[in-house]
């Protein structure tokens, strides 16, 4: 079997490995890690990580004998700077040659900056990797007053933590309302209350135009009605861009991120690419899309293992992600935001309740609040291929665990 080079050892590159190993393959497996630390788990690091109630070594996802005894060569701190496609080959920054037979692409996405100076401002964070988390950890213990720039999935949830941990917290959104790029409206706006009952200040369809600062430090965000926003730490986290440049200097087609087919080939037959940074025909949605869920990451790691084992699988796995917010568990089947039609399932006043979402009168998802019956319920629904109406959930009685059975 040919040599497998896999460039990024994130969620997809590591399950990558390991699936290719489990389905017995046994060609060698070379894993590029850009980081410096043994591969880690994301998720923890804008949430339970923060609190200091998980320690480093339980983020990590195999240990280093369980790479040795699967013979899954890890190599730390390599970054892959060139992919040589007429002799097969990637370059290192060593300046080591690796050629490889089938090369995977994980490279992830990295966060997106403001389009205006003030990253560099030593009070100024992005939450991506595990050395963010570690800096932003020691921060929270000074209980700084915060600003967060961009009421997403990451700024609420670093939110809710830091407002736990006895911070002053407002939130910057751009858009008329929190997670508006992922859930629907209802869910939105129930999220934002209970963000704004437990004290967190969230500003809506306010643009920062600037971050003023003195000594090296922001002092204030400048909105653009002309207000200031006084602020001892800010965290950008205003969304991510994919890593696809190393695809689109090796003449790979790019668009938004790296454009694989069904099967996951690039549009070099035997390169692939997977998870954050790449850009796939979904046919849950009928359109490219790219996703940003360990979901995501892991299944289409499992397509590619099984593509280079000799099969020609396509990927058509149903989206689900969640986010925990304090004590709200959000949890997402489907694909959501462009639902026209929503009725809500449960009663919102007991804390626990799901929104089922339609578009063009299709089935497309549901969004859940601690209620991981109905997520489960809804995956297997959505899984089935199953076409419920609003009748059917409106009905009295009705419930997604009924519809499911
Ligand atoms: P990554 O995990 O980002 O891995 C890519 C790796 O490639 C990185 O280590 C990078 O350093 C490396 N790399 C890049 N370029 C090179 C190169 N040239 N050479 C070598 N290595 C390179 N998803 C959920 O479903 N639920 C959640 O609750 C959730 N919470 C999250 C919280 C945080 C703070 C973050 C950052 C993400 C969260 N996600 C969550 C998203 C999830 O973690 C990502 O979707 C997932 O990690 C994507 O996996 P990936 O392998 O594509 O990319």
């Amino acid at each position: 079997p040919e040599p497998v080079v896999i460039i990024g050892a994130g969620q997809a590159g590591v399950q990558t490995a390991f699936s290719l190993r489990d389905m017995d393959y046994s060609g060698e497996i070379t894993l590029l890690n850009g980081e410096n630390f043994l591969p880690y788990q994301r998720p923890p690091l804008s949430k339970s990580y923060l609190k200091n109630s998980v320690t480093d070594s339980s983020l990590i996802f195999r240990n280093e004998q369980l790479y040795e005894s699967k013979q899954i060569e890890i190599m730390q701190a390599s970054t892959a700077i060139k992919i040589n496609r007429q002799t097969k080959s990637v370059s290192l920054t060593t300046g080591e040659e690796l050629p490889y037979g089938k090369l995977v692409i994980a490279t992830g996405a990295r966060n997106r900056i403001l389009p205006f100076d003030g990253g560099e401002l030593k009070n100024v964070f992005q939450l991506r990797g595990l050395e963010d988390a570690k800096r932003l950890r020691l921060e929270l213990q000074k209980k700084p007053k915060i600003a967060v720039i961009g009421g997403g999935f990451i700024g609420l949830e670093f939110a809710s933590i830091a407002k736990e941990l006895g911070a002053q917290v407002t939130i910057v959104e751009a858009a008329s309302r929190v997670m508006a790029r992922a859930v629907c409206p209802t869910l939105s706006d129930y999220v934002q209350k209970v963000h704004l009952a437990r004290g967190i200040e969230i500003l809506l369809a306010q643009k920062i135009v600037a971050i003023n600062s003195s000594s090296d430090f922001a002092t204030d965000l400048q909105m653009h009605d002309g207000s200031k926003l006084p602020c001892e730490l800010v965290l950008v986290s205003v969304g991510i861009i994919p890593n696809s440049e190393l695809a689109e200097a090796a003449g790979l087609t790019v668009s938004n991120g790296i454009q694989v087919d069904a099967t996951l080939h690039t549009s070099d037959p035997d390169i692939f690419a997977i998870g954050d940074c790449a850009c796939f025909p979904s046919d849950f949605s009928g359109r490219n899309i790219r996703l940003e869920s360990v979901q995501n990451a892991v299944d289409q790691a499992k397509t590619v293992a099984e593509n280079i084992c000799g099969t020609s699988t396509e990927y058509g796995s149903i989206p689900w992600f969640w986010s925990d917010q304090s004590d709200l568990k959000i949890q997402i089947a489907g694909l959501t935001s462009n639902a026209d039609t929503t009725v809500v399932s449960g009663d919102p006043a007991t804390g626990k309740f799901s929104v089922c979402c339609f578009t063009n009168n299709r089935f497309v998802g549901v969004e859940s609040i601690n209620h991981p019956a109905d997520h489960m319920a809804a995956r297997r629904l959505l899984a089935a291929g199953r076409k419920i109406t609003v009748q059917d959930i409106s009905h009295p009685g009705a419930t997604l665990k009924s519809l499911a059975k």
